[in-house]
């Protein structure tokens, strides 16, 4: 494996491995790897002749008071995680590499940005497309892999590479949990061990819902309160609970189809979230929760 810090250099290895008949794998992150990123990267070995995984804690995407500055880095454990799962190009880069001059130029998502995420979180989604959009610029025609655990963010970047015709198939990826259900993320390394039991209640509201509308109900507005309720149980005040058909994240008036019922939670000084996909067609439910590894990010 190859670690490099220049966007020219990154450059010229894609489209070496394009001219040579190979194809490129690309797996965007901010790094502290677990077996989330881990299962991307596997993907892509799987099938690309060049895996590319970058690490940018990327100053665009975090809000004035958000975490940045504490954001979670370990660049060696990461070096060596990305060895392991055979990536052939780690690429690096300074934030002057990715931003020389004040970025003057973004990329907006118009409407998949406003609700969910978005609300909370206004500039947010301009930082990913933004610099996404600089990431799939640089690599050029490859297949780029995310994880369905930043659902809102999966949608918007598939929907970005098709209005923008980047030659760029972005690929969604099932979203990895801990043993106990907790979605593995980077920031569970904000949480205490009691944050952590709490935050185990993400997982049981979810499978209320789950559970709800496998037993036949279809009104957003019962599973949202459901969802709320069975957190609260849990310690938890949702940020939001919302119920969405996952094609687009448009609201619902009744559950058809396929639909997300995704969520954001503060615990701690940690903001964490997770959702679940169903495919409903008539009495017939099933759900998504992603897949339980047993590995634990503590
Ligand atoms: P991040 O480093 O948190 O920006 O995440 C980089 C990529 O890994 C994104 O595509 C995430 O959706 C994906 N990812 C993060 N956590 C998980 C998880 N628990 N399961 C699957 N993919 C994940």
């Amino acid at each position: 494996m190859i670690v490099v810090e220049r966007i020219a250099d990154l450059r010229d290895r894609c489209e070496t491995a394009r001219r040579a008949g190979g194809t490129v794998g690309l797996v965007p992150t901010m790094g502290y790897f677990h077996e989330g990123h881990r299962s991307l990267m596997r993907a892509a070995r799987g099938s690309h002749d060049l895996v590319v995984t970058t690490i940018f804690v990327n100053p665009l995407q975090f809000g004035a008071n958000e975490d940045l500055a504490g954001y979670p880095r370990d660049l060696a454990a990461d070096t060596a995680a990305a060895e392991a799962e055979g990536v052939d190009v780690l690429f690096v880069p300074s934030v002057a590499e990715m931003y020389p001059e004040p970025t003057v130029t973004t990329v907006h998502v118009a409407d998949l940005t406003g609700g969910l995420c978005g609300a909370a979180r206004p500039t947010h989604f301009d930082g990913v497309t933004t610099v996404v959009a600089k990431l799939f610029s640089i690599v050029g025609p490859c297949a780029a892999y995310f994880g369905r655990k930043d659902y809102q963010q999966l949608v918007v970047v598939q929907r970005m590479a098709v209005d923008l015709n980047f030659p760029v198939e972005v690929i969604g990826c099932p979203l990895v949990r801990e043993p106990g259900g907790l979605a593995l993320s980077s920031r569970n390394a904000y949480l205490s061990t009691e944050e952590r039991e709490r935050a185990a209640g993400i997982f049981t509201s979810l499978r209320a819902a789950a559970a709800a509308v496998g037993g036949g109900e279809r009104d957003p507005t019962n599973i949202r309160a459901l969802v709320e309720t069975e957190g609260a149980r849990h310690g938890l005040d949702f940020e939001y609970v919302e119920v969405r058909r996952a094609a687009d994240l448009a609201p619902i008036g009744s559950l058809d189809g396929e639909i997300v019922v995704a969520v954001a939670v503060p615990i701690g000084t940690a903001r964490l979230i997770d959702n679940v996909t169903m495919q409903i067609v008539g009495a017939e439910v099933s759900v998504d929760f992603g897949v339980i590894t047993q590995e634990s990010t503590s």
